[in-house]
Parts: C-alpha cells; structure tokens; sequence
C-alpha cells in the first residue's frame, strides 16, 4: 500500500539521552508512516529551555539515525517557533475562551486531594475569580493562563487503543514565566508540518482529548494517534538507571550491537519480517501488544 499523504512524527523532549521506551516508540512512528509510502519527521521539544540542549538533540538524533530512523526533513526545534504558539494563545485569548490561573502546583495537588478533587484533572479554583479577585492575585504572582475547555467529551481514533473518548480540561496554555505550553506547541506543530498520524508512548493518552479539544477551537485538522505502551522494568516501574542497561550506548556497553537492539525491539512491537529498510517495510499496528513491555535488564 502506497499513501504518500500520511506524514508520522516522533517527538522527543531533548532532556536527556533516548531509553529503551523511546526507541521503541520512535521504530513504531517511523515504521507506521514509511510502510505506506508517508513522510517521517523528527521533532525536538525543547519548549522547557532549562532541561533541554542542543547537545541532548544531537545525541538523540544520533541514536535514531543509528537504529535507521530517519527524518524526511532537517529536525523541527520547537525552541525556534515561540511566536507561532503565541499567535495561537493570542486567538483563544481574544475570542473569550482563556483564564487566568495563580495557582501554584502544591495548590493543585491539594484541591485534587480533596473530596470530590479529581487527580489530573484542573479543580477549577480560577475559573471564576472576579475582577477584584484577579487585580488581588495578580499582586502577589504571576499568572499562567488556561483553556476555557467546557469540560466537554472529545472522541479521536487510536491505533493501539480504538475509540478513545475523554474529557477535555482546563489546560495551561502559557505558564506563568510566560512560555507557551507542550500542549500548545504540539498541536500547532502537528498542524504546521501537516501530521496525519501522532504516535508516541501512552502516558500521553490521558491529555489527548485536551488536545483534540484544542485543535477543534483553533480550526486545526484531526489526526489519528497511536499510543505506544510503555517500557518498564521487570519490576512494572517506569525504565530507570536501576532497570540495567537502557540507553542504545549502555546497550552496547554490555554487548549488543545496534542490529540486536532494533530487532529485539521490533520483535517487542509484534513485528515479525526485520523491518530494516524503507523498501518493503511492513508494520500492522493490529500485532502491537496492548500490555507494556517488561525489560528484564542486560
Ligand atoms: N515531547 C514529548 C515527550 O518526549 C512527546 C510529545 C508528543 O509526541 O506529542 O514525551
């Protein structure tokens, strides 16, 4: 099958080296677009100025060029692109559908503590501050400003999870240092480079019917998502320095070479054939295990 129009992505935030979790996902974006004939871009998320660098994103396109993933286009730094995000702030701020937000992330956790608080879910407290109130807080800190979501339902389509439908929140759109947010970056972005397939790991599955809601009210076109289980140790615990060799260097450290790593990696992702090259790629997201993928360590 041949469809030039689908355009995948992989997204990583250049805040450290890629682990075993991130490779995987990013095999499965670039092989979900290239088995049809689609464009496959790379995308650095450096939004957060203090964790991120240059030399994180080098490193990161390193180790996907070493594993044959590669971008159709020179890599995206989201760093580049601020007015863009603004532009977009800008719109939902004069058409009514932002507010200001003075709390702090200690506020949050205790409001959602609370009877009746919903963990991850904004609890409201700023929605309807009067102007008074929004003179009084203003003096004592800055504010982040947050989507007026409705608290509405959103549907969108997942190759790993089906119909998924969730319900939009209250999220940051420029947080109080005044840097816009990941999530408006992401659906700007997605939208600029024209990306019809978002695949990445699946502890983004719970902000997506936020970001479709955001997409809906800046007039964005839908896309179709694919979240990835995760990778975890064999303790079920999200990959970490414990879990043994996790990185593609430590990897190789203990004796694998980069063709072991991405073949147990496409073996972990239900692939069967060797997935090597872009010629004759095949890739059924119908064989990617729904359960994450225990990593017992090298
Ligand atoms: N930059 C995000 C991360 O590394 C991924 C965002 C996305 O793919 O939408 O977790």
């Amino acid at each position: 099958m041949s469809d030039t129009k689908t355009i995948g992505r992989f997204a990583p935030s250049p805040t450290g080296v890629l682990h075993l979790g991130n490779l995987r996902t990013a095999l499965a974006a670039w092989a979900s677009a290239c088995s049809v004939g689609g464009t496959f871009f790379v995308r650095f998320e450096d939004l957060d100025q203090f964790n991120a660098s240059a030399h994180n994103a080098l490193r990161q396109a390193e180790d996907l060029s070493a594993l044959g993933i590669s971008s159709d286009s020179t890599p995206v730094f989201q760093s580049h692109r601020f007015e863009m995000y603004h532009d977009a702030i800008s719109d939902l701020v004069a058409r009514g559908l932002t507010y200001e937000c003075f709390c702090t992330r200690k506020e949050i956790q205790e409001a959602v503590a609370a009877p009746h608080g919903v963990v991850g879910v904004y609890p409201g407290t700023c929605r309807e501050l009067s102007a008074t109130e929004r003179e009084q807080r203003r003096a004592e800190r800055p504010s982040a400003l947050r989507l007026l979501s409705g608290g509405v339902a959103e549907t969108f389509t997942d190759y790993v999870h089906g119909t998924v439908t969730g319900i939009a929140d209250d999220i940051v759109l420029r947080r109080n240092d005044g840097v816009p947010s990941y999530n408006v970056a992401v659906v700007v972005d997605d939208a600029a480079q024209g990306v019809t397939e978002v695949v990445r790991g699946e502890d983004l599955l719970d902000v997506t019917a936020s970001q479709v809601r955001l997409q809906r009210l800046l007039g964005l076109p839908q896309v179709t998502y694919g979240h990835v289980p995760l990778v975890v140790g064999a303790d079920g615990e999200r990959l970490a320095k414990r879990h043994g060799a996790v990185t593609l260097y430590e990897l190789e450290q203990s004796g694998m070479s980069v063709a072991d790593v991405r073949e147990m990696l496409w073996a972990s992702l239900g692939q069967t054939g060797s997935g090597l090259s872009r010629g004759g790629l095949q890739f059924d997201w119908e064989l990617v295990p729904r359960e994450p993928f225990f990593w017992s360590g090298k």
